[in-house]
Parts: C-alpha cells; structure tokens; sequence
C-alpha cells in the first residue's frame, strides 16, 4: 500500500484539507468501527447529535491516482464533477494534478473557485444554455463537447474563441448500467454535417470524446469508439481541416472491477489508430473511479420494529438521500456493516452474534423509501449505526431533501490511513501512531 502513497504528504497540505481536521484510520482491528467512534465522540458534534455522516478517506484517493497513473500512464483525468462535488474531494484531485471535467455553469465556478485555470477545465456538456456558455466565455473556458448543429450556432453566437471537441456515440455497446448513449453522442452519419458546420461557422475543433455508459460491463466498446474517434479525425481531414489533437475518452471506469481490462484495451486500440499522431493529446472524464470508495457513509438507526423473527429497522438516510441508487435500480444491494456503539459497545462489531431477517428503512414517509429487504443482520437498537461503504459515486451529488430531511448536505469528515509525518500524527486523537 505505501509503495503507491507517494502524494498522500501532496493531498494532506491542499487547501481546503489543510485546514480542516483529519482522523487517522487505523489499519488494525478497530477499523472503521474505531474511526467512527472517535468521529462521534471528537468529531466537534454535539452531544445528541445522530445525524449521518460521510467519512473520506484521503489516502484512497492518493492511491486511486497512483493505480490509474500506472496503468494509463500520458491520459490525464479531467475528474467529473457531477459524480461528487465535495469540496476536499476537488482539492485532493486538482492537488495530485487532475483537470476537471464540468457540466454547468456552477460546476465550472466550484472548479474555479479551488483556483484551478479555465485551462483545465473541459466544458463536458453537448448541450448548453446560452447563458451556461456565456459565463464560460468570461471565465475563459474555451473547450466544449458538441454532438448538434444547433449547439454550434449558439456556440458561435455565445463564445466564437471556444474549441469543441465532437462527442459521438460509442459504436459498440458497453452494456452500461447508465447507458449515455441514449442521449448524447454524434452518430456516424451526422460526423461530417457536424464537421462542415463547425468549418463553415469558423469555430475550430479539436478533437473528439465518447463516453461507454456508466459502469460498462463490455470494455471492448473503448476499443470500438477509440476507432471510431479515429474515423472522425480522417474525416475533418478529409475535408482539408486543421489536424486534430485531442482525443477524450470519457468516463465509466470502475475502481473494483475490470478497470485493468478497460486501461489494456484502451493501450492497444491507442496503439492501432493513434500511434503515428505524435501530437495527439489523450485526456479521460472519470467520476466514479475516484468519487466511489474513498467515501463511507455511517448512518443511525433511528428506530426499530419486532414482527416475530423479523427485525425492521429506521435509518436516518435513505433513497431520497444518499442511498438515491436504489430509486433508479430496483436490483441495486448495499453493502452495510452494523456498529452497535449504543447497545453493545464491547463488541460494536457484532462478531459472532445471532443474525435475524432484517428490513432497513430510510426515513421518508413514502414505502419506496426501503433500503435493504431480507437481510441479515445482528440484533440492533436504536442508537446503533449502519455503516455502507463506497457511497461517494452519485450518492451525495443526486440527494433531494424530501420531507425535510436535506441529506444533501450531510457532512463529511475526512480521514486518512497512515502518515510518515508527525504532525499529523498529532493531530490523532486517539493518540496511537
Ligand atoms: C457523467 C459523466 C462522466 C463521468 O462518468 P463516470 O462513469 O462516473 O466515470 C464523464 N463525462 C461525462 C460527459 C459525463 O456525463
């Protein structure tokens, strides 16, 4: 683990983490169960407080961009904000040298606002208001995706020194959870119209981006729409236009599965279309792969019912809130690890403990509002916390605050797993190094 965190020193000492208090994660038995107790006990909460709480794990995201700079070493991540907006989240991805991928008028402004150059950030959106591509063209964001004629004119009209960037629609389907295509991306006949209105408007394009879906399951359609970039470039060619120079190839890489399959496939197809352009410039759109399992998401229960051998228990988060998933994917399951910290705090764990059939709840008053059916889980009361791991990936980003209860603004309190310098070593509460 340590051999990738060489920046971790780099994410710690950004601006918006500096400031900011750190809990140290234990690598031992305690675990999570111990970072989150020293979260409730000295994490600045009152004492009744039971709300829930998100913790960051720094250090993932350190080593997130360790694995991706090896195994797609010259691509630049241009992180995609509507994934996750959290502040110390953009300042750990623009400390370890992440441009930013943005898809609104006020993601552009939180980019902005980190100090991050309009250089860096990709305007990722193919269909804008004019007023969105207005204000990009006085903050001088001067790179956008297009897949219309139409957005054309209006970039023409709004912000005549921007470059696009043509988005086509991947040829081979991914077989994605989210499958973008059904909405965005030039198909192969409307390339060249796209091209002649870019050409004849005098705009200039650059180069070309896709995106396969989020959470593909088919890795080979990088393979189909890197050649099918490369079909778009030979095209602006042909029409006797400025060689292009950048190829974006987007998001929907996954940091727990098949993220080596995606990087090797995307190696050779760069290999077989691109290896004689020099000047070619390669950047990627992730959100997920460094939004999702650097985030943990503790949540209290809040309540519980007995029916016979079947346990029910209220949480205070639910899928008006972080836990949206399961609103959009009936066959999503989250992970939940039980802490008993109030009825059992001996063994917060619960190893070795009896299980019973659970139904979880989230705390809106509508019964679509039911996080995790025939479950297992120990015997809990209220007061105990469930905790789900990997909820940094369109949880928090797509949360409503749906019968008052704003889990859109759930805080967060950051932690990292080891450190080399004292002085955040200090900063442990629990005074273990
Ligand atoms: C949502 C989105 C992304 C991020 O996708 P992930 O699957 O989370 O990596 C990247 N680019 C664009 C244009 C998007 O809309």
């Amino acid at each position: 683990m340590s051999e990738t965190s060489t920046d971790i020193e780099r994410v710690l000492s950004a601006p918006g983490v500096k400031e900011n208090k750190k809990f140290q994660l234990l690598p031992e038995e305690e675990g999570v169960a111990g970072l989150i107790q020293s979260i409730i006990d000295t994490g600045g909460r009152h004492k009744e407080d039971d709300d829930p709480f998100y913790v960051l794990n720094l250090t993932t995201i350190d080593e997130l961009f360790a694995k991706w700079t090896r195994s797609l070493r010259g691509i630049r991540p241009f992180y995609a904000v509507k994934c996750n907006r959290n502040r110390s989240l953009l300042e750990a991805m623009a400390s370890l040298g992440a441009g930013f991928d943005c898809g609104s008028r006020a993601e552009i402004e939180s980019a902005l606002s980190l100090g991050v150059p309009p250089e860096d950030i990709i305007y990722a959106n193919p269909c804008k208001a004019e007023s969105h591509i207005k204000y990009a063209a006085s903050v001088g964001v001067n790179l956008t995706t297009v897949d219309s004629v139409d957005e054309i004119d209006k970039i023409k009209r709004r912000h005549p020194e921007c470059r696009l960037v043509i988005r086509i629609k991947p040829p081979v389907d991914a077989n994605a959870k989210w499958d973008l295509g059904l909405k965005y991306g030039a198909l192969p006949g409307e390339v060249v119209p796209l091209l002649e209105a870019a050409k004849s408007a005098g705009l200039a394009v650059v180069g070309v981006s896709f995106h396969v879906g989020s959470e593909p399951t088919r890795m080979e359609a990088y393979r189909g729409a890197i050649a099918g970039a490369k079909a778009a470039f030979d095209a602006a060619e042909g029409l006797g236009m400025a060689k292009m120079t950048m190829l974006d190839i987007g998001g929907g890489f996954m940091a727990r599965r098949q993220f080596d399959e995606a990087a090797e496939i995307i190696g050779s197809a760069l290999t077989e279309h691109f290896a004689d352009r020099p000047e070619l410039t390669v950047i990627a759109e992730p959100g997920r792969f460094f939004a999702e399992t650097p985030f943990t998401l503790a949540t209290n229960i809040i309540g519980r019912r007995v029916r016979g051998e079947l346990r029910e228990y209220w949480i205070n988060d639910g899928l008006f809130g972080s836990l949206n998933h399961k609103a959009y994917d009936k066959s999503t399951v989250f992970t939940a690890t039980p802490l008993a910290l109030s009825s059992d705090r001996q063994n917060p764990t619960c190893e070795g403990k009896e299980t019973y059939v659970s139904t979880v709840f989230g705390p809106t008053l509508d019964s679509i509002d039911t996080v995790l059916t025939e479950h297992r889980l120990p015997e809990l009361r209220a007061g105990d916390w469930l905790v789900f791991p990997n909820m940094g990936a369109y949880c928090a980003s797509a949360a409503t605050s749906f019968n008052g209860l704003a889990s859109s603004d759930v805080c967060t309190y950051l932690a990292y797993a080891h450190s080399h310098s004292p002085v955040h070593a200090a900063e442990n509460e629990n005074g273990a190094k």
